[in-house]
Formats: C-alpha cells, structure tokens, sequence
C-alpha cells in the first residue's frame, strides 16, 4: 500500500501547524490560556488543505474547528460536532467543493469554503465511522451495533437520507463496485453498486482498515495523463469526441478509482504521415483505416510513448470492429497478450468502446465471468474487436480481480 500513502503525502505539515498557532495566539485575551490540539489534515482538492483541530477553552467546552489554506488565504469555522473522531478518521472529500466529517456519534455534510453543513445524521444507536464519499456527493459509512458488535454499511444520499444495507458483518471494511468486502472477504452484494467521486481524498486515511486490504485495490489513484487525437479526414467533431472521452473517463473514476487526466485538448493528426502527405487511404501508412496489422503498425511507429493514455479517433477500424488497443502477443493464441498505452476508436457511436479500450491499455483481457454484462466482454485472441455480440451500453460490471489488476496495471503509465 505505500503507492497509495505517497500520493497522499501532505507537505510541510508542521509548518502550517506553526502559522495556525501564531495566529490562535494573537487572538486569545491576555491572561487566557486556551489549548490547541490538531488533529487531521487533507488536500482541499483545489490545491490547498483542510486543517482540523480543537479549540479548548477555559471553561472546559471545546470547538471543533476547521482552518481552510487555499492560494487564496485562510478561512476558519467551526462545525456542530463533539470533538473530532480520530486524527485519521474525521474527514474525507467529496465533489465540487463538499467534505465530509465525523466525531463517531455522527457524520455530516459540510462546504468547505464555508463551513455551511449541508446535513448531519446521527444513527439510533452505536457508533459510525465513514467508509468512502461516492459520486454525487453521497457518502457509505458503517454503524456497529454495540450489543451484537456487528457492522452494518449505510449509504447517505447527497440530501443524508440513510439506506441500511440488508446484511451485517463483524468487520464491514468497504465497498468495491457492486461488491462489499468484510474482515478481507466477500460478504456481500449491494443492490446498486458504489461509484467512486471526483475527489482526490474519497476515504478516511485508515492504516490499518488499508492494511488488511488486498494490494493496489483502493485510494483514489493512480492518475494517468490522457492524451486525445483524431485523423483529420475523418470528419469528427469535437463535441461527439469530448462526450465518448468523458464517458470513459467517468467509468474509470467511479468503477475503479483511476484518474484520467485530460486537459480537454483534441489534436489533429493527419491520416498519411507526414514523410508521404499524398498517401492513398488504402495505403499501410493511412491511418483512416486502421483494419489491419500493417495499419496498426504505422499507428505504433506515430504513438510509440510510454507515459500516459493514448486515444485516437478515426474513421474505421475496419469490419465489425469498433476499437482496436495495440498489443504485443507474448506466446502463440491463446497465450495472454501485453497491450499499449495506444487505442484507435472508430467512428460508430457506442458507448462501451471507449472505456473498453482503455480496459485493454490497464492489461485486461477478454472472457471474465458473466461476459455479456462484463466490460470486457469480447472474443479472445483475435485483434478485431466484435463487440456486436456484447452489451453495447457502458453500464458495465468490472470485478474486484479486474480492478487490482488494472490499478496494479494503470501505474505502468503514470
Ligand atoms: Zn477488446
């Protein structure tokens, strides 16, 4: 798990201790002795830090407060809660500028900029502690029952309206995808699965729930640049482009927690290279086309970086198909393949290409369980993609397996 503690290493921790405590000083009264005691500190996800702490005063009450450090200043508020849960439990991070924290006894919504509390929700009984903020601003925690000691995962919508889950487990540790693990096992299904945000700090930074986890499968990360071209003659609009990108983007994000970082930006590449500009486009070196290895050859010769996720979009890649990652096949059919950071997308509309493509570029490869709901469902071996035959819509289930392994796989390109 260390991957996943270095990309949330906060820098110059104590420094800002020092500055929040300067400032605490010149604001109490002389002869007032008021005590300071922070607590945890995450990204903003706007490049700069929530800072939490309390605030003890002398008449034995406290406030639990937040410092907000953004390039722009400091801002200060305090939240309705009784202290804070634990140093490394008590916030995490959701979408367009909402966190989420807790004292145990309950959890609540907040806005960032302001301190104002969109909800709080304090269970009947027991204590809670969060588990991950979803997308759309919804958040899962966990309630243990104190008599039983068993947990129970409850989801809170983006309103803090509770929906219990219809099983229990001595140890609920979280969610992965549509599936829940407890005390480092499958327990569980979920009605509806659990979409990660658009956050850089979903989780409560938890060793030791992280450290029993299986490797790489969770934190919000890793983070690969994305990097989007199309073929000039093949006519396509920027709009139908950004929308296909931003579908796979989204499935990456909410089913597995990877980044893909794109700046918005199509580059035009010319269909024949630029040695033989009046290439014909039935030509090996017209990448119009991209229906056949030699085609797909050219592509590696233009595409050939090792950082980063390459999309190209052009007109066809050839009969049937609708997407095509390039690869390198280690051993004679069916042995596995080793796939680029390089897909060509086609023309056609569908849904699933795009985050299928990018599937093949994490290193999976066709034939998991249930493979028409899978995404990536496809025939084996071939280096066509028919995916006529499988579900075209993008609402696709990816595995617990799946996940680890494109996470594991994602790095590669960082
Ligand atoms: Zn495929």
């Amino acid at each position: 798990m260390t991957e996943g503690k270095t990309s949330h290493t906060i820098p110059s921790g104590s420094a800002i201790w020092k500055q929040i405590a300067q400032e605490i000083n010149l604001c109490a009264l002389p002869g007032v002795v008021n005590s300071l005691s922070p607590a945890e500190v995450i990204p903003d996800g706007s490049g700069g830090l929530l800072a939490s702490w309390t605030f003890g005063l002398l008449t034995g009450s406290q406030e639990t407060r937040i410092t907000r450090w953004s390039p722009s200043g400091a801002t200060e508020y305090t939240l309705p809660l009784n202290g804070w849960a634990n140093p490394a439990e008590s916030l995490v991070l959701g979408e367009n500028g909402t966190a989420f924290a807790t004292d145990q006894s309950q959890v609540l919504s907040f806005d960032l900029a302001t301190g104002a509390v969109r909800w709080s929700w304090q269970p009947a009984q027991g204590p809670v502690e969060m588990i991950m903020a979803t997308a759309g601003n919804g958040l899962v925690a966990k309630n243990r029952d104190e008599t039983t000691g068993l947990e129970t995962a409850v989801r809170l919508d983006s309103f803090g309206v509770p929906t219990y889950e219809s099983w229990s487990n001595p140890a609920v540790q979280h969610a992965v995808g549509d599936l829940w693990l407890g005390q480092g096992s499958l327990v569980g299904i979920s009605a509806s699965e659990v979409a990660w945000p658009d956050s850089i700090w979903p989780e409560p930074d938890n060793d030791g729930i992280r450290g029993a986890e299986p490797d790489g499968i969770r934190g919000a990360e890793p983070k690969v640049k994305l990097n989007v071209f199309k073929v000039a003659e093949a006519g396509l609009t920027d709009p139908v482009i950004t929308t296909r990108v931003n579908l796979g983007r989204d499935f990456w994000r909410k089913k597995a927690g990877i980044l893909l970082d794109w700046n918005g930006a199509i580059a035009v590449e010319p269909a024949c290279p630029s040695e033989r500009p009046q290439c014909s486009v039935d030509d090996d070196d017209n990448i119009l086309k991209v229906s056949n290895p030699a085609a797909l050859q050219e592509v590696r010769r233009r595409f050939s970086i090792r950082q980063g996720s390459y999309l190209i979009f052009t007109q066809s890649t050839g009969s049937g198909a609708s997407g095509v990652t390039l690869f390198d096949s280690i051993g004679p059919y069916p042995q596995p393949l080793r796939f680029y950071n390089v897909s060509v997308i086609d023309s056609q509309n569908l849904d699933v290409v795009v985050p299928h493509e990018i599937g093949h570029q994490f290193q999976l490869q066709h034939g998991p369980p249930q493979p028409a709901l899978n995404l990536m469902c496809g025939p084996s071996g071939a280096w066509g993609e028919y995916l006529l035959i499988c579900t075209p819509s993008a609402d696709k289930k990816l595995t617990p397996d799946q996940i680890q392994d494109a996470k594991a796989s994602a790095r590669a390109w960082q």
